[in-house]
């Protein structure tokens, strides 16, 4: 008999973390929730509770202890052997938090997000980290500066989700178990997952459609946790995807979810946790272009896709790797230099600076860069007060 339920790629270790309660467990953990000792945390802090607890970052059930925070940045590896890429680890500088404790997690008001079962307190080495995962120690590197403003001192322990932040965009919010029903009762097994942090133009849609030409659908999942404060905003971003989907997209085979995590600008090493957490979310394919989580010139341009030359099999995810692409006048057609003979001349390239000089001043780039309809978002969004910055 043919297997009627189709079969996703297993979350990373295995199973589908969890560290949600409710009912009269959440209660009783709130209520002694209050009488701990507490750890604020910050943005970025935040944004990993909700990866940890909805299990996007599966297998992690908690904020890591020595012997992973050391493995991971030496080796990439979890002291069990796990490929795992970056450090998460909670900076803690207050006093009364201690090993076999439990201690509260709290946002910027003191409201009481989760709770942390203490299983030791360390020390980092920030400079070491910074200089490992990030392969820099420059404080002008927006991760590197987050690394060690947060200081050396880290508490480490299960954590349990207590009150979920109040998502900014509760319609595209989708926990990894929630993506993954979707998928099943749409049918898809092959899933391609596209991350950003920018505005969708015509060379990503070029990207994902043809990734989505050999796979059942497409997770379309932009990152909306901490960015630095020169990204286009998140607001802007999935305005654009809206104007994009309902005009050029296949409504049945994309889904358009965000992504809850804070972006670290790690380059190779981020790349890799974006893949694992799209695996988690149900995803067996991921696509990773030039660049792909980096920040000024920091890293090489494809070596976000070569740290994925050795790992790949294991990991289990197939990363599609990708030039960038551009409409060719020639070809008449949007092409890769894989794809296209033609010299530049007959290529649309705008630089970013060019963009976005172009979108203040009010007009549109050429609709074989970007779509008139996200061009006319980000115009208006660039008038507005608080709008783009370059
Ligand atoms: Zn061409």
């Amino acid at each position: 008999m043919p297997d009627s339920k189709p079969t996703l790629i297993a979350p990373h270790g295995g199973k589908l973390v969890d560290r949600t309660v409710d009912g009269a467990t959440r209660s009783a953990l709130l209520a002694e929730a209050r009488t701990l000792p507490a750890i604020p945390l910050s943005e970025r802090a935040i944004c990993d509770v909700i990866c940890i607890a909805t299990g996007a970052y599966s297998p992690l059930e908690g904020f890591m202890g020595s012997a992973d925070y050391h493995a991971v940045v030496d080796t990439m590896r979890l002291a069990d052997g796990t490929l795992w890429p970056m450090p998460i680890v909670l900076p803690c500088k207050g006093d009364g938090v201690k090993a076999g404790k439990r201690a509260a997690l709290t946002d910027e008001n003191g409201g009481i997000v989760a709770v942390i079962d203490v299983s030791e307190t360390f020390e980092g080495n920030p400079g070491r980290e910074a200089e490992r995962v990030y392969g820099t120690s420059d404080k002008e590197h927006p991760g590197v500066a987050a690394v060690l403003e947060g200081g050396a001192r880290y508490a480490a322990g299960k954590i349990t989700l207590l009150n979920m932040p109040e998502p900014q965009f509760p319609a595209e919010t989708m926990t990894p178990a929630q993506t993954r029903a979707k998928f099943a009762e749409l049918g898809w097994r092959t899933i391609v997952a596209f991350q950003t942090r920018n505005p969708v133009h015509r060379a990503h849609e070029y990207l994902q459609k043809v990734a989505l030409e050999i796979v059942d659908g497409l997770l379309l999942h932009p990152l909306v946790g901490k960015t630095k404060g020169d990204d286009v905003p998140a607001d802007t971003r999935m305005r654009c995807y809206h104007v994009l989907l309902e005009k050029y997209y296949p409504m049945g085979r994309t889904v358009l979810s965000v992504f809850p995590a804070a972006m670290r600008y790690a380059g190779p090493r981020e790349a890799v946790l974006h893949a694992i957490a799209r695996k988690n979310y149900g995803c067996s394919h991921f696509i990773v272009g030039r660049d792909h989580a980096g920040v000024g010139s920091y890293y090489g341009t494809f070596d976000a896709q070569r740290v994925f030359d050795g790992i790949e099999s294991e990991l289990g995810v197939t990363i599609l790797r990708f030039e960038h692409s551009f409409w060719c006048n020639v070809c008449e057609g949007m092409a890769t230099t894989k794809t296209c003979p033609h010299p530049k001349e007959h290529h649309v390239a705008l630089s970013g600076t060019k963009v976005r000089d172009m979108l203040r001043s009010g007009v549109r780039p050429p609709q074989e860069f970007s779509r008139p309809e996200v061009a006319d978002v980000l115009i208006s969004a660039m008038s507005e007060p608080q709008g783009v910055k370059g």
